[in-house]
């Protein structure tokens, strides 16, 4: 949308530097962030968690039989499913915290400075709060969907990948709907599943950093 203000004014170029910024990093349908921009949030938590040692939560999830939806009620009824998932989910966690739609009906959130303990509960938050909710689809009908959810910890003081990060709470995200879906999976102990590979991105600059 163009901005209000006197056209070509400083005011009136700024808005329109915001709504194409917008554009750009913004999912149409949900109005979260998108996968684009969702990866370069990613590396940029994945140098801080490196840097600080602090502790960041990476959640993806994925909407259960969410084909029969759109089967059963059509691809308009699923948009709005998907739609108020997006939304359940964005009042569910810290304004801190980044919120993407990743795919089709595929989510994902970085939570910076969430310490393990607080994971599992902030996931089953989000579990109970998107299975509670009726999702008015017709006038006269209202329909009740689930999520699986897949939770890994950036590794503190290692120097990782945003794939790496990602694969592991992909993984966790396979295990919940293997082991039946509505659930939420997190990796649990940090320091045992950093792989060879982390431990050499660590070494490498630590080799580095002496020379
Ligand atoms: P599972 O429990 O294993 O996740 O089963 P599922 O049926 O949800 O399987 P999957 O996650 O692979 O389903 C993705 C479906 O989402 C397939 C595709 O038709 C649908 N889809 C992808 N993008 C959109 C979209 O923007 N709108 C709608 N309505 N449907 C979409
Ligand atoms: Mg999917
Ligand atoms: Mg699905």
């Amino acid at each position: 949308m163009l901005p209000e203000a006197e056209p070509f004014s400083a005011a009136w170029l700024q808005g329109v530097v915001d709504a194409l910024c917008d554009l750009s990093s913004k999912d149409a349908l949900t109005g979260l962030v998108n996968r684009r921009s969702f990866e370069m949030a990613l590396s940029r938590e994945v140098d801080r968690v490196a840097r600080s040692g602090e502790s960041a939560l990476l959640l993806v999830l994925d909407i259960d039989h969410f084909k029969a939806v759109n089967d059963t009620y059509g691809h308009a009824a699923g948009d709005l499913v998907i739609k108020a998932v997006a939304d359940a989910i964005g009042q569910t966690v810290r304004p801190m915290d980044t919120v993407a739609r990743v795919g089709g009906e595929e989510f994902a959130i970085i939570l910076p400075s969430c310490l393990p303990t607080f994971g599992v509960t902030v996931a089953e938050r989000i579990r109970e709060r998107v299975a509670a909710m009726e999702v008015p689809v017709t006038p006269a009908q209202s329909l009740r969907v689930t999520i699986s959810l897949g939770g890994a910890f950036a590794p503190q003081w290692v120097r990782s990948s945003s794939l790496l990060w990602m694969e592991r709470a992909d993984r966790q995200l396979y295990r919940a709907k293997a082991e039946g879906r509505n659930r939420a999976c997190l990796e649990s102990q940090v320091e045992s599943l950093v792989s060879a590979e982390e431990k050499g991105m660590l070494f490498a600059v630590t080799q580095q950093e002496s020379e």
